[in-house]
């Protein structure tokens, strides 16, 4: 009998997965599931940790680097609409973790919600952006969220308070394989002035950025006070090539795949950045993308 017996209907062997990241790249993954409740996400969890199936769990992909073999495990992805419930009460959002943080963004400054906006032009799911603690100069997300609701590798569910999570630069302290909801804590502002301040944080965002290009935003953390970008531009590395994986020539903490690039040609790139970078400067870069 397989493994997944019973759970066919959420269950994909051999599933592409390149066209669910941002850069478009990577092979597939062994099995992908899309479980509807947070029941049979915890029903299938126990499943594969009982035949001791690596878990993986992805949001938008705007992180990610899948490589070209790609994922000999199950990957996860909330994104049915359970887990894309978002509930706006007075001061409080509770989105699911597969929610769209963009959407999410714009919505709650509609609603006259401010806290966000520092998001805005942030590709990525409620779940990704929590575990990422994604943000930048504007801010980040970890400052907004009230409560995060977790489950286990056991299935278990809890919730973790404010008080217990810590925010870091894009780290948070959050163990649990699965962020499924969260509440944040937003403020009370004019809505006018906040989806102009929305709009105002994207357009900065498309004039420094390549946000038209395939790509995972920035390749690498910030080192020691060092901008990581800044390192690789006096590497002079801005608009070097391997295949076709290219140092993004707007943002060089950016790589952008050209048509026809594979996962293989941004592992070399990165590679070679790292190389340089380490020769010139002494500086060792540390990736942020995550590569599975
Ligand atoms: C054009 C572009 C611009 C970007 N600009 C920025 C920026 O300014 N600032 C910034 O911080 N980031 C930026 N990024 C990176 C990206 O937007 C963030 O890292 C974001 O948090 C990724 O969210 P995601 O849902 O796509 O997560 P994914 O890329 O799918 O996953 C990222 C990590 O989070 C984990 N994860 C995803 N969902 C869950 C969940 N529900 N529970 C537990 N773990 C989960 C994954 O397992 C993985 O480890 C940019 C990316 C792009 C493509």
């Amino acid at each position: 009998m397989v493994w997944y017996a019973d759970f066919e209907t959420i269950v994909k062997t051999d599933a592409p997965l390149a066209s669910r990241t941002w850069f478009g790249l990577g092979g597939p993954a062994k099995y992908f599931i899309a479980p509807r409740t947070a029941g049979e996400l915890a029903a299938v969890v126990c499943r594969l940790r009982d035949n001791n199936i690596p878990m993986y769990v992805l949001g938008a992909g705007a992180n990610l680097l899948i490589r070209d073999q790609g994922v000999d495990g199950a990957v996860i992805s909330l994104h049915e609409p359970e887990f894309r419930d978002v509930d706006i009460s007075e001061r409080h959002v509770r989105a699911g973790a597969g929610a769209d943080v963009p959407r999410l963004v714009l919505q709650c400054a509609k609603a006259g919600l401010g806290g966000l906006e520092c998001l805005a032009g942030i590709p990525g799911t409620v779940g990704g952006e929590i575990r990422m603690n994604a943000g930048g100069v504007f801010g980040n997300i970890g400052s907004r969220v009230l409560a995060a609701r977790v489950m286990d590798t056991h299935g278990r569910i809890y919730t973790i308070a404010r008080d217990d999570l810590v925010f870091d630069y894009r780290r948070s302290n959050i163990n649990a394989k699965f962020i499924i909801q969260a509440t944040f804590e937003l403020v009370p502002d004019d809505p006018q002035r906040l989806v102009s301040r929305v709009k105002e944080i994207w357009m900065y965002k498309r004039n420094t950025q390549p946000l038209a290009e395939s790509s995972a935003g920035c390749i690498f953390r910030n080192a020691n006070g060092f901008s990581a970008g800044a390192l690789i531009d006096q590497a002079g590395l801005k608009g070097v090539s391997v295949g076709r994986a290219q140092v993004s020539t707007r943002h060089a903490n950016f790589i952008v795949a050209r048509p026809g690039a594979t996962a293989a040609d941004v592992l070399a790139l990165i590679d070679l950045i790292r190389r340089r970078v380490r020769e010139q400067t002494n500086v060792l870069l540390e990736t942020e993308v995550i590569i599975w």
